[in-house]
């Protein structure tokens, strides 16, 4: 059989794969993409229900923080390739039950204004914190991300020099649960801030994180939603990389990826057919698929392989969705008080204080689901009509559970259709117009659903690893390996177990692209930022 030799392999066709691969086939790479799914994108999901068309559903990846400010957006040129945003005005809605709401807007007035109905003196501190911590998260928190991660010692170094990196590193310290104890003392305030940091993933006990509280506060930017469905951004990027003349194989399992001699030297197809790799082989999988099983660990050098035995996924990450299929939207009751609900994007329901949080961690980790149950999710059809027949609407909502169900993953598939019951009765108890006569259809993911769909989530992890301390920053995936690296001349990471982490950042695909045009001497064509520069000349 006849070998095929690209210059770059990309190991499935997740966003972070596709942002690299489009920078390196723009750089002049002739690059091959190969996805195991019938579609790229991976979290970027959208399907049709099947049974009532045009009922389109995001079955993971809904809301998409900052997308459009993001730099690959931009040098990308999404928009010409047909991705469209919308950024809600009410960005964020948390509904108690007892119908009181706490409502975060685009407008900051507006947000301090719902805050002080709770706390007065919460809605000043998030006024500081917005006016305050502005510049530190524009010019340290943010740049930060999109760059290959500094060492410990040199990040301080850089930071000691300014005022404004000295104050970063004293909340940098600090846990996101101890800075947000430390700034507010209202209930409903400190568990939507707790709640923000579970659904990006982030352990909330976890030192070190500091930042991520003034980053959510005082960002420019808020959360997104594609229109036609967020697998519409996964077709934008696909586009790019067609553009830049990358290849992409779609519904192709990979059994290896080759080494020879210590260095990656291509991928072997559960066909038989051999793929070579000129110049570098970036894998978009965990490190366990990566590594173990696509290499095999009788190559791996002992770093990686301590590396390996000890990553760590997520505890508190796993999600179990319901998504419908309706005749109309929910109407929540609240909205007798708040008609504006009816048009909030991130919507929470039963968050009533920071214990539902802090307590999931040892549930979990007991296979028991969580004391009192807190869902979140959004209304797609109320921004974006297009994800639904004239008229009619999708609504989906998420809950934490955890992955291994009373000791064993596989109880999920019985426990799935009572647990639909239990978060539909939940919903309808804020939303009761929610009867059976509204919903055309119902569909649930279940943690191991989503792992079977993309096992790179492992264990049904979102975020494709554990953002401790020892999985952050230089430490991701494996402390004392270089960024991106494997150990492996040749073999790269560019999935969300790499700096930054999970989430729809596309940030490890777009940092990873910069360390291998390093390796490869090439010059890039955009302008990844520069921390010494940028760090050093800070006020
Ligand atoms: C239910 C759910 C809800 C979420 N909601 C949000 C949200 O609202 N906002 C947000 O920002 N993030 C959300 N996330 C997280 C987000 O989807 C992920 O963090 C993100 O998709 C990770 O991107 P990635 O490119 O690193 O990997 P992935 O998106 O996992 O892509 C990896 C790709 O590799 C492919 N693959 C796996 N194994 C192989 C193989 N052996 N051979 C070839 N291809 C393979 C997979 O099919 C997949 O396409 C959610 C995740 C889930 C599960």
């Amino acid at each position: 059989m006849a070998e095929e030799v690209y210059d770059g392999i990309i190991v499935g066709g997740g966003h972070n794969g596709l942002i690299l691969q489009a920078y390196l086939a723009r750089a002049g790479l002739r690059t091959l993409m190969v996805e195991k799914n019938p579609h790229v994108g991976g979290g970027l999901a959208t399907v049709e229900d099947n049974l009532h068309p045009g009922f389109r559903h995001n079955i993971h990846a809904a809301f998409l923080h900052g997308l459009s400010a993001m730099p690959w957006y931009r040098d990308l040129e999404l928009e010409q390739h047909g991705v469209r945003t919308v950024q809600p005005d009410l960005n964020v809605a948390l509904i108690q039950q007892s119908g009181r709401t706490l409502r975060w807007y685009l407008d900051l007035n507006r947000t301090c204004a719902s805050i002080a109905e709770f706390s007065k003196k919460d809605a000043e501190t998030w006024r500081h914190i917005t006016e305050e911590y502005g510049e530190m998260v524009e010019k340290i928190v943010e740049p930060e991300l999109a760059a290959p991660p500094l060492p410990r010692e040199e990040k301080r170094a850089l930071l000691e020099r300014s005022a404004l990196g000295l104050k970063y590193l004293e909340i940098e310290a600090l846990s996101p649960r101890e800075f947000i104890e430390n700034h507010f003392d209202n209930v409903a305030v400190r568990a939507l801030l707790l709640h923000l940091c579970v659904i990006r993933e982030l352990d909330v006990h976890a030192p070190n994180q500091g930042g991520v509280i003034p980053s959510f506060i005082a960002a420019r930017t808020r959360a997104e939603l594609a229109v036609g469905g967020s697998a519409a951004v996964a077709q934008g990027l696909r586009k790019a990389v067609e553009a830049a003349g990358g290849e992409i194989w779609e519904g192709q399992t990979i059994r290896a990826i080759t080494v020879e001699l210590g260095v990656a030297t291509g991928i072997q197809l559960a066909d038989g057919r051999q793929v070579k790799a000129r110049a570098f082989v970036a894998s978009n999988l965990n490190p366990h698929q990566t590594l173990q099983e696509l290499v095999g660990m009788d190559r791996l050098n002992p770093m990686t392989r301590v590396g390996l035995r000890s990553y760590l996924y997520q505890i508190v990450g796993p999600l179990f969705g319901v998504h419908l299929s309706l005749n109309e939207p929910p109407r929540y009751t609240a909205r007798t008080t708040h008609p504006d609900l009816d048009q909030a994007f991130l919507t929470i329901l039963g968050l009533e204080s920071p214990e539902q949080i802090y307590g999931l961690q040892a549930r979990f980790r007991k296979g028991e689901p969580a004391s009192r149950k807190v869902i979140w999710g959004t209304t797609p059809t109320a921004f974006d009509p297009s994800q639904a027949p004239a008229g009619k609407h999708t609504a989906f909502m998420w809950e934490k559970v955890p992955y291994l169900l009373t000791g064993r993953a596989e109880n999920w598939d019985q426990a799935k259709l009572p647990r639909i019951g239990e978060i539909l009765e939940y919903w309808r108890a804020f939303a009761p117009n929610l009867t059976e006569s509204a919903i055309l259809r119902r569909l649930a993911y279940s943690p191991l659903d989503t792992e079977r769909h993309l096992p790179n989530m492992a264990r049904g992890d979102p975020g494709v690893g554990w953002l401790g301390v020892e999985q952050r920053g230089i430490n991701r995936p494996f402390p004392g390996m270089p960024p991106y690296q494997t150990g492996i001349a040749g073999l790269y990471l560019c999935g969300a177990c790499t700096h930054p982490g999970g989430n729809i950042t596309g940030l490890p695909g777009y940092n990873a692209a910069r360390i291998i045009a390093e390796d490869l001497h090439l010059a890039p064509w955009w302008h990844p930022s520069d921390l010494e520069t940028l760090w050093g000349s800070l006020p």
